[in-house]
């Protein structure tokens, strides 16, 4: 990872940063970051983690369960803070901001979407949609139209009337990605968004994670299944806390075993 040395305003936690730096900022960086969780025994859930997201990226985060990536979601979120290291989001230090600056950016800058959709039953999409700037402090009819505008970019502005239990699984998931891109935020974070889905249903859902990719999105999504990271531009593979492969790297190969015979098709995937 390159860092800027130019003095800055609003130095992090490494003193880097300022106005030089913004310009080719990363959109999410994740510097040295280790998670301890408290206990007996403590358990530690991240270890040294290190990489840089930059703007129009799409990344997949894959590894199997325990090893870290629901923990690396939420620091990457902002919904927790490490243990060490630095977590930065469009160059802000997440360790230096208070717990109410932290909601403004997350607001602002980050959409969430996940496994179970956490959709309002009773509301329609369009209003499921709406609700992801109700924190932006835009007026109702405004915050309508723009949800429109993202049900029309998941292809659901047909269904806009119609309430979560009139929809099928896919279509959920459609308009909870539609609420995380309503604010156009810097960053959509989507953990196992598929894994509620069945297979076909979750490829569509992966091709529009695609189609918002060419159009600019910075997403990454957080999957235990190695062949949805296989789809994405870039990998990164987790093990025990630990980064053991990221694509982007261009050294090394996976360090994760293949697993047989029936994996045989990745190698026909672009
Ligand atoms: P993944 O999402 O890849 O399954 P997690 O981030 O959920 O991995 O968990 C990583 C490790 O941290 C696991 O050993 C898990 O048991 C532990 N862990 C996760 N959350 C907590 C917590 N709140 N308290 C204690 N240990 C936790
Ligand atoms: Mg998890």
């Amino acid at each position: 990872m390159t860092r800027a040395t130019t003095g800055g305003l609003v130095p992090d936690c490494n003193g880097a940063s300022g106005v030089d730096a913004a310009r080719s900022q990363p959109v999410l960086e994740v510097d040295q970051v280790t998670k301890v969780y408290p206990g007996e025994p403590p358990v530690t859930a991240l270890q040294g983690v290190s990489f840089a997201v930059a703007r129009g990226e799409l990344v997949g985060i894959v590894g199997p369960s325990g090893s870290g990536k629901t923990t690396l979601l939420q620091l990457m979120g902002t919904l927790d803070r490490p243990s060490a290291g630095c977590v930065r989001i469009t160059g802000l230090d997440v360790a230096r901001l208070s717990d109410r600056e932290l909601g403004a950016l997350r607001a602002a800058r980050i959409g969430f979407v996940f496994q179970q959709f956490f959709l309002a039953e009773h509301q329609s999409a369009l209003d499921n949609v709406a609700d992801g700037l109700l924190y932006a402090g835009v007026p109702q009819v405004v915050r309508r139209a723009h949800a429109l505008d993202a049900l029309r970019l998941v292809g659901l502005d047909e269904r806009t009337h119609a309430r979560p239990n009139q929809l099928s699984g896919g279509q959920r998931q459609r308009v909870a990605i539609a609420r995380a891109l309503v604010g156009s935020p810097a960053i959509v974070f989507a953990d196992e968004p598929t894994g509620n889905l069945d297979q076909a249903t979750g490829r569509t859902i992966l091709g529009l994670f695609e189609d918002l990719h060419d159009l600019g999105v910075t997403i990454v999504v957080i999957t235990h299944d190695r062949d949805i990271a296989t789809r994405m531009a870039r990998r990164i593979e987790m093990l025990d806390g630990r980064i053991v492969f990221d694509s982007a790297d261009k050294s090394g190969g996976s360090a994760l075993p293949a697993r047989g015979d029936e994996d045989h098709d990745d190698a026909t995937r672009p």
